[in-house]
């Protein structure tokens, strides 16, 4: 079930690749495994698949326990700044910076530890008011202070859109995030920059491979509803 489901996504992955002109390899799919099994990932590893996205670090801690250790972890998830020890060095990449105190954090705990931590900045992208993330407005100046701090390397944007039953409807914000992307670029700030989108999930992943996503986090249409 779950090897079908990765293939079916895949493919889809690929069509929307096709129809956009882009690169397929330019994609990576993070299997979101939150509260789901450990017996379900091994079912997605037996199938091929190796980078995994949780969004609570106790969870994804214990999984990295009696998971193989060449799996690629990504947090996905708000972090809370008491908990940034126990994963930097462990996740190969943290989507969720939404805040210039959990950047300081994170740069503190990397210097510590000597190590350079790659992120990406979320973005609120359709101001919702449930949401973490910086508002477009605070993106540029938050930019601007996290390139000064040590230990942190800023690799791009991700955004969680609005809970639609249209993808079509999330278009507009995806293609904002790849415009404010393209914006940061051009400023060229030290440490900053902007090779990776995670933006699409279940629901819309096609359409924001469409606008551009490098990153696409898909849960329920691998591993079913939760
Ligand atoms: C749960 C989650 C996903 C995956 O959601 P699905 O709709 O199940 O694909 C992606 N991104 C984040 C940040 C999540 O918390």
């Amino acid at each position: 079930m779950i090897a079908e489901n990765l293939e079916e996504v895949k493919k889809n992955i690929l069509e929307a690749c096709k129809r956009s002109g882009r690169d397929p390899q330019k994609v990576c799919l993070v299997a979101v495994s939150k509260t789901k099994p450990v017996s379900s990932i091994e079912e997605a590893i037996d199938a091929g698949q190796t980078v995994f996205g949780e969004n609570k670090v106790q969870e994804m801690c214990s999984k990295m326990e009696v998971l193989p250790e060449n799996l690629h972890w990504h947090m996905i998830g708000h972090l809370q700044r008491n908990k940034v020890k126990y994963i930097l060095g462990r996740v190969d990449l943290i989507h969720s910076v939404d805040s210039l105190r959990l950047a300081q954090q994170i740069s503190l705990e990397a210097q510590r530890q000597g190590i350079t931590v790659p992120v990406l900045l979320e973005v609120n992208v359709a101001a919702e008011e449930s949401k973490f993330g910086f508002s477009e407005e605070e993106l540029m100046p938050a930019c601007m202070e996290i390139s000064t701090l040590p230990g942190i390397q800023v690799k791009g944007l991700m955004t969680s859109a609005p809970y639609v039953d249209c993808p079509e409807d999330n278009r507009k914000y995806f293609q904002k995030m790849a415009k404010l992307a393209v914006d940061i670029q051009s400023k060229n700030i030290d440490n900053i920059c902007m090779e990776e989108l995670s933006m699409g999930m279940t629901g819309d992943y096609i359409v924001a491979v469409e606008e551009g996503a490098t990153i696409v986090r898909v849960g329920t249409a691998i591993f079913g509803s939760r």
